[in-house]
Formats: structure tokens, C-alpha cells, sequence
């Protein structure tokens, strides 16, 4: 198989100096890859505006489009704006932009940007088509959403507003994601969506995850991420075998790339896609 396919990585903004020295050694693995681009998780409410800004400028040193996630959810416009702007200045050409979840126990702020296309709204309002904005897709549905119709509606909404393209919450039942696309086909959406893989790396992190943000394990998985507890290398080999195939499977039908949720980690991401030819 070719490299025809584009590929992300998902970083999440170290706490430190030294976590974030540490998170430069991975990128620089995985730049053999030749990624489109990499991604920076903004956290809920904003609490990493600034751990976020930080990390984007390090990892655009190597030259890569790198995206910074935006959310919007108890945010001041203002602020948010300010921020659209600062990016724009900084020669930031991607955006990742999002509702994003409020921490819990914080009420919601009140703000006009209530939802992702508010938000996609905004930026397209205050740049033009300076950004590719990347806003997020679930293709089993996110866990608010009234229901699967209403929620692929809000994905049309979001790609109304002038969002280019999705990224999915990851899966492991790829007929999840040709449902999606189907669906998304008879609105009349044609914006690629790109599926996000989470590897298998620590499986009770998969669960904990995944019971937050509604993807489904599916029993086969999980009953054998079970027989395998007590061996960490069997169990490796197990989640790279499982994902690879996924991968396999949805480039087979026809996914306009892979994006990585990296975990900030290097080693199963690049397994995964040397498994691929990739
Ligand atoms: P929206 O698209 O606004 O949708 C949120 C919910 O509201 C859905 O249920 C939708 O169906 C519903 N909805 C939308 N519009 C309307 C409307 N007008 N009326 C009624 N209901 C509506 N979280 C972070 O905190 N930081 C990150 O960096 C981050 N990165 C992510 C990256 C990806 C690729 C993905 C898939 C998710 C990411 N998340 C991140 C998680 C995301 O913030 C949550 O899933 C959040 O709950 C929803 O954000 P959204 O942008 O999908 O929201």
C-alpha cells in the first residue's frame, strides 16, 4: 500500500517543561510518518489556553501543519476571538474547533457560542478562509445528542457554517463509520471525514475513556483484553493486531486518512502503521 493516505497525530499539552521536551521526542519519531499535520487538545473551559498555545509552537518547529483545538463551550467571545486572532498572527492555518464539555462542576458560563458551528461561525466571520477548520464527527453518535438523525444534522450544520472537513471520536466497529457516511451522503454532505484511532495501548484507559465519550468496546474485545490482563506483551500484540485490522478495513473503504489520538506516545501509532505499510 501507497502513502496515499493522509495522517495526523493528536498531542495532548504537557503540564511541564520537561513533559513537553519529552513530547518533542516523539513527534520527532513520529515525523517519519510525514504526518498532513499534528494536533493540540485544548482543555475544557480553557484551562490549557496557554499550555496549548505553548505546545503548537514547539511542535510547528518541525515544520508541519500544526492544528490547535479550539473549544468554545463557557467561553468569553471576546476572549475566543482574541485567541482566532492570535493563531491567525502566528501563521496558524488549521484549527481543530469544537463545543468541547464543561469540567464538571463548573456551571456554563453564559456565552453566545453554544455549539461547534457557533464557533466555526465565528472564525469564518473574523478570517475569511484564512483556516482549514477541522470540527468533530460521531459516527456512534455522540452521547448527548437526541439522536443519531439530529446529531448527523448538527455535523451538516457545522459544515454549513464552513468547517472543511471531520475527524471522528474513534471507534471499533467500522460498519459504524459506513452507516455515518452513508447517512451524511443522502443530506448531501460530501466533506471528508477522517476516522480518529485510538490504539490499544493501556486497555483500562480505553474503557475509562470510552464510557465518557459513548465509543463502544465491543465484547469480543473486551473479553479478550480480559484473558490477556495478566500479560502485557500478549495483550500489545492483541490491541496492534485489533487496530491494524480496523485501519485495514477502513482504508479499504475508502477513509480519506488516519487521525492518530497519540496519547503522546510514539511506539503503537508507528507499529500500527508500519503493520500498514504505511
Ligand atoms: P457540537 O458539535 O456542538 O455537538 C455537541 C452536542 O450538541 C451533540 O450532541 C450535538 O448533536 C448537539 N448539538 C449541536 N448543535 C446543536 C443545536 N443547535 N441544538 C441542539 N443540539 C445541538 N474536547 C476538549 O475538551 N478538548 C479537545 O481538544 C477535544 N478534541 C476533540 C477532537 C476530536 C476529533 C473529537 C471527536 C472530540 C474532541 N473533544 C475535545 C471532545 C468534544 O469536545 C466533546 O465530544 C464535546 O462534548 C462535543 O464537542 P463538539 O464540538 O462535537 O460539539
Amino acid at each position: 500500500m501507497t502513502q496515499k493516505h493522509g495522517i495526523s497525530f493528536e498531542f495532548f499539552p504537557p503540564k511541564t517543561a520537561e513533559g513537553l521536551d519529552k513530547l518533542i521526542t516523539v513527534q520527532q519519531k513520529l515525523l517519519k510518518k510525514t504526518p498532513e499535520f499534528f494536533s493540540v487538545t485544548f482543555g475544557a473551559g480553557g484551562s490549557t489556553r496557554d499550555r496549548t498555545w505553548d505546545t503548537v509552537m514547539k511542535v510547528r518547529e518541525a515544520g508541519i501543519d500544526t492544528a490547535p483545538h479550539l473549544s468554545c463551550i463557557g467561553q468569553d467571545e471576546e476572549e475566543v476571538r482574541a485567541l482566532i486572532h492570535r493563531y491567525r498572527d502566528a501563521g496558524i492555518t488549521r484549527l481543530v474547533a469544537l463545543r468541547g464539555d464543561m469540567p464538571s462542576g463548573m456551571g456554563i458560563a453564559q456565552s453566545s457560542l453554544r455549539y461547534a458551528d457557533d464557533l466555526v461561525r465565528l472564525i469564518r466571520a473574523e478570517t475569511g478562509d484564512h483556516f482549514t477548520i477541522e470540527v468533530a464527527a460521531y459516527p456512534e453518535m455522540h452521547p448527548q445528542a437526541r439522536s443519531f438523525e439530529d446529531d448527523i444534522a448538527h455535523f451538516k450544520r457545522k459544515i454549513d457554517a464552513g468547517a472543511n472537513q471531520g475527524i471522528t471520536q474513534y471507534f471499533y466497529n467500522p460498519d459504524a463509520y459506513v452507516y455515518y457516511m452513508e447517512a451524511l451522503e443522502k443530506l448531501g454532505v460530501s466533506a471528508p471525514v477522517v476516522p480518529g484511532i485510538m490504539p490499544i495501548t493501556n486497555f483500562a484507559n480505553v474503557v475509562r475513556f470510552s464510557d465518557m465519550c459513548g465509543a463502544e468496546i465491543p465484547r469480543w474485545i473486551r473479553k479478550a483484553a480480559e484473558h490477556y490482563q495478566q500479560d502485557d506483551a500478549s495483550l500489545r500484540a492483541f490491541g496492534e493486531d485489533v487496530v491494524t485490522r480496523l485501519c485495514e478495513r477502513l482504508l479499504a473503504l475508502g477513509a480519506p486518512g488516519l487521525h492518530f489520538y497519540t496519547m503522546n506516545q510514539a511506539g503503537t501509532s508507528l507499529r500500527i502503521l508500519d503493520n500498514l505499510g504505511l
